[in-house]
């Protein structure tokens, strides 16, 4: 067991939740439901749940679960309350987050993704497993934040009505006010860039590292700089990484999505550069297209970045953008429902037992989109009737925490004799892209691209990749000569081995198509039939059903190729509309459906 070092409880004391725990605690005892709003780094999602444990509410066998937006988050978090708790992680105190699960029965405190605990109440509509859950981070306004709260309301008063162990509902908000309540103040004095995503921060981390090593030889007045990046998609034990103080003597820069905007802590940090900029994900509900497009941020997340420089000592922020352009943002962030695909939710909600088209909303969504969504899951077979109900088959397609077009990839792979394969493509579309290219080597990166590349397009080219990789006896080395992502390979061999086990429990038949790829091609149609780009004349394309116009990324191994129909997963918008890992369709597949 770990010890709890003294000097984590004297910081907690200092923390202004510490300071109204008593009257905290006795507005809980007092009441099922609870808001609780608080400055960022108050001490709401690290203390609150503690206390709780403290004062005994939880009750005998029961859990407190604390939902997260993010995985990041819930997963640092979970490791500094263990921290503070002085218990191993996944003992008293764990997470669950998709595709990671480290809690036992004995977990008393359970940070997870708000979609994992959605997956719970589809498990168990009741939640008996909780006698807590708090409801964090709601002013995000996360789509399964969302839904969770209606879905924990639900919970509630079904106990209620079965007289069991009520459940008690927390939720609890960031102010939008910077953080007051930092207290330890910077050792060295840390900087925290805001950045878009993946790519940009891992192009800017490698920038970021070269100019350091420079400073270090021609410097002296400079400490040594460390540069850690932040995003989701990376891997847990490196995001982890950026949150260890810099050691003496040494300055850390840390590179990061959003996600250092209100849910994590990052110790130390005295400058804040803002660039303004945050990639969303946007449904057009006109277009059924799901675009991942940068955006500007809005007034009060341009307000939260600058509160991350810290109060205590002076901390400075440096926005890259002109007062006029701040004047211009909005004042809040649209919430995601609003503006996502619902498809996967209703097919959650209906798996729970509940109609999308009547559920008790905070903000209802638009009608179109939750007409869209249910008109997609009946394409898909998962949903029939009006009422909607789940088919057999949208039950199956319950179980997958994915997308509902791609549990349909898998489940159509089943009939085209390709579900190794379709696991294979689908766990890797699910994480990071696995290909490298570092600036100074480009050329060789795309020469090693190349080697991997199917004229059948992307998923097939991906899929030589991952047989590739699991043919190599040396794995890293392996990844280093080939220019690929080591950990985003291992990341996407474990998602691929829980699809695996899922589909064994829905009992479906794995069986391989071996060099005969054009059947996955076929399982990709049928779940993904929307998707569809036709080339013109004039040499560009347009999508199928919405005749928009669109390109080929030149990521693409069919980029230069231009085949006739592409079948694309993503749209991305940066300027134009870039569609993003494709395959060649052969027209006759579509008619014959
Ligand atoms: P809130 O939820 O109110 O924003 P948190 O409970 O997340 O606040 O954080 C409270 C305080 O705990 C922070 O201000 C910080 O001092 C400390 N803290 C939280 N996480 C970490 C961490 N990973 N490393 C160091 N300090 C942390
Ligand atoms: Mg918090």
């Amino acid at each position: 067991e770990v010890k709890s070092n003294p000097n984590i409880q004297q910081q907690r004391k200092a923390l202004p939740v510490y300071k109204h725990r008593k009257r905290l605690l006795e507005e809980i005892r007092k009441h099922n439901s609870l808001i609780i709003i608080g400055e960022t780094g108050s001490g709401k999602t690290t203390q609150i749940p503690q206390l709780l444990l403290s004062s005994g509410m939880q009750g005998g066998s029961g859990c407190i679960g604390i939902t997260q937006p993010r995985r990041v988050a819930a997963v640092s978090i979970a490791r500094r309350v263990a921290q503070e708790q002085g218990v191993q992680l996944g003992s008293q105190v764990g997470y669950c987050v998709r595709f990671e699960d480290v809690s036992t029965s004995d977990t008393r405190i359970k940070y997870l993704t708000d979609g994992m605990m959605v997956r719970e109440a589809m498990r168990d509509e009741n939640l008996s497993d909780y006698s807590i859950i708090i409801l964090d981070e709601a002013h995000e306004r996360s789509v399964q934040t969302d839904v969770l709260l209606g879905v924990a309301r639900r919970a509630q008063s079904l106990r209620k009505l079965k007289s069991q162990t009520p459940l008690k509902l927390l939720i609890m908000s960031a102010t939008m006010d910077a953080d007051k309540f930092r207290k330890e103040s910077p050792a060295n004095e840390d900087i925290l860039v805001f950045l878009t995503g993946q790519e940009e921060i891992e192009a800017a981390v490698m920038t970021a590292r070269q100019v350091a090593k420079q400073l270090e030889k021609t410097s002296e007045v400079h400490p040594p700089l460390k540069v850690f990046p932040l995003y989701s998609a990376l891997p847990t034990h490196q995001q982890l990484e950026a949150f260890k103080p810099s050691p003496p003597g040494m300055r850390k820069l840390v590179l990061s999505t959003n996600v250092a905007e209100t849910s994590v802590t990052i110790g130390g940090i005295r400058h804040v550069i803002d660039t303004g900029v945050v990639k969303v994900r946007t449904h057009h509900p006109t277009t059924g297209l799901d675009v991942l497009r940068v955006e500007n941020i809005s007034k009060a997340q341009a307000w939260q970045r600058t509160g991350r420089a810290g109060r205590e000592s002076p901390g400075k922020c440096y926005r890259t953008y002109t007062n006029n352009d701040f004047e211009r943002m909005k004042e809040m962030p649209v919430p995601e429902i609003q503006r996502c695909s619902l498809a996967g939710v209703a097919l959650q909600l209906l798996a729970i037992g509940v109609d999308i088209t009547t559920f008790d909303f905070m903000d209802k969504p638009p009608k179109e989109a939750v007409e869209v969504a249910v008109g997609c899951l009946e394409k898909l077979g998962a949903v029939k009737g009006s009422p909607p109900q789940l088919t057999t088959l949208g039950k199956t397609m319950s179980l997958f925490p994915l997308d509902p077009r791609f549990t349909k990839v898998l489940l159509a792979s089943v009939e085209h004799k390709c579900l190794e394969e379709a696991l294979t493509v689908i766990a890797l579309l699910s994480g990071e892209s696995v290909f490298t290219e570092p600036p100074a080597k480009r050329e060789q990166a795309h020469a090693a691209r190349a080697r991997f590349a199917s004229m059948e397009g992307d998923h097939v080219t991906l899929l030589n990749v991952y047989r590739g990789y699991m043919g190599a006896s040396q794995k890293k080395p392996w990844c280093h000569d080939n220019f690929l992502h080591p950990r985003n390979l291992e990341y996407a061999t474990e998602v691929r081995k829980q699809l695996a086990g899922l589909a064994e429990r829905a009992n479906l038949e794995r069986a391989s198509c071996g060099a005969n790829t054009e059947s996955l091609r076929k399982s990709l149609l049928e779940g993904l039939s929307d998707n569809l780009a036709e080339l013109q004349r004039d040499n560009t394309y347009l999508t199928l059903s919405t005749r928009q116009p669109v390109a080929i990324h030149p990521s693409s191994t069919l980029h230069t190729s231009r085949p006739q129909l592409v079948l694309f997963t993503e749209v991305v918008a940066t300027g134009r509309c870039y569609l993003r890992d494709l395959s060649v369709i052969d027209s006759s597949w579509i008619t014959t459906k």
